[in-house]
Parts: C-alpha cells; sequence; structure tokens
C-alpha cells in the first residue's frame, strides 16, 4: 500500500511539473515519437492520471500537463459533468489500467458553467446544464460556480462502488484543479 501511495504523490508530482513546463514553454514537450507509440501498443496503456476536463478547446489536456502519448487518460464533456458513461471510463482506467489519480479539472470562463448560471439550454444541451444548475444554485460568484461544479464532478465519481473501493484500498486518489486559461497555470485542490 505504501507503494501505492508514492506511485500517487509521484503521478500528482508529475502532473505539477508538465504544468509548470507548460507555463515556460511555447511548445508540447511530451514524447509522440513512433517509438513511444509502438511501445504503447506492445506493452500495452499505462496512463498515470485520468483528467476528466471541459471540452473547450482552450483547454486541451496533453498540453497543459506536457504529456505524450500513453501518459493521460482523458475524459472530456462541456463543463466537465460526469454521467454514466464518463464514470465506465474512469472505472476502466482506474480498475483497469491501474491509474492512480483522477483530476476533475475546471476552468475560468467556463462557457458551460456561465450558461447554467443564466439557466438557458436547448435540445440535449439543457441536460448538461441540469446536471451543473443544482450544484452551483444559490451562489452568484463566477468562480465559486466554477469550483462548486468542479465538486459535483468529484461527487458523482465519489458514487462509484470501483472507485470508492480502490480509494478505501488506498489504490486510488480523487481530486480537483482548476485552469487559468490566460496564466496557463493548474491551481490543484486538496
Ligand atoms: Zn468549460
Amino acid at each position: 500500500m505504501c507503494e501505492k501511495k508514492d506511485t500517487i504523490e509521484a503521478a500528482i508530482k508529475k502532473l505539477q511539473k508538465g504544468n509548470q513546463d507548460f507555463v515556460k514553454t511555447e511548445k508540447n514537450n511530451g514524447d509522440v515519437s513512433q517509438t513511444v507509440r509502438i511501445k504503447n501498443v506492445e506493452a500495452g496503456q499505462k496512463p498515470y492520471a485520468v483528467v476528466v476536463t471541459c471540452s473547450d478547446s482552450r483547454v486541451p489536456p496533453e498540453h497543459i500537463f506536457s504529456a505524450g502519448i500513453g501518459e493521460l487518460f482523458v475524459i472530456r464533456t462541456a463543463g466537465n459533468v460526469v454521467g454514466d458513461f464518463e464514470l465506465g471510463s474512469i472505472e476502466y482506467a482506474a480498475g483497469h489500467l491501474g491509474t492512480s489519480v483522477v483530476l476533475v479539472l475546471g476552468h475560468n470562463h467556463c462557457g458551460a458553467v456561465a450558461a447554467a448560471m443564466q439557466g438557458h439550454g436547448h435540445g440535449y444541451i439543457a441536460s448538461i446544464l441540469e446536471e451543473i444548475h443544482p450544484a452551483i444554485e444559490g451562489e452568484e460568484n463566477v468562480s465559486k460556480c466554477e469550483n462548486l461544479n468542479i465538486d459535483n464532478s468529484i461527487k458523482r465519481i465519489l458514487q462509484s462502488e470501483t472507485i470508492n473501493n480502490l480509494i478505501s484500498e488506498g489504490r486510488v486518489k480523487v481530486l480537483g484543479g482548476k485552469y487559468n486559461m490566460e496564466s496557463g497555470v493548474v491551481e490543484f485542490f486538496g
């Protein structure tokens, strides 16, 4: 178990270091070579973190964490909302691929959160806003709403029995983070 705790801490440090590198550079230094492509096919994928984030084109996780091929297991929905398909994907990564860290990455200027604050939405967009709305109800500060929405997705993930078991065994950690679009900096929560 102690070894797993080290793995969790190393994964979080890798995310933090990757983000620090991203802020300092103008290109992605992740390994996207043919060698790494083949290695990940032959040995199988072993991503060190699951990143659940917004589909917003300005929030690209592999760039934000200077990650190459096979490093991040990424789940993206508008507003980083989590439903059954997303939960199943997270369970697969944590349970079958052995990924030890699940990061829910929200961001500033999130259009989905802003739309939920205004309460508008047609078609299937409404289902996204219905997921966000109860979590932010009564809060008028945009930044706080974005944070509450991150918390809500974490709460959804914790509804999974598989994830809960892995957490109690000390094999998985779920945490939140927020990406600042202008600075490129990710603030990690807990
Ligand atoms: Zn967003």
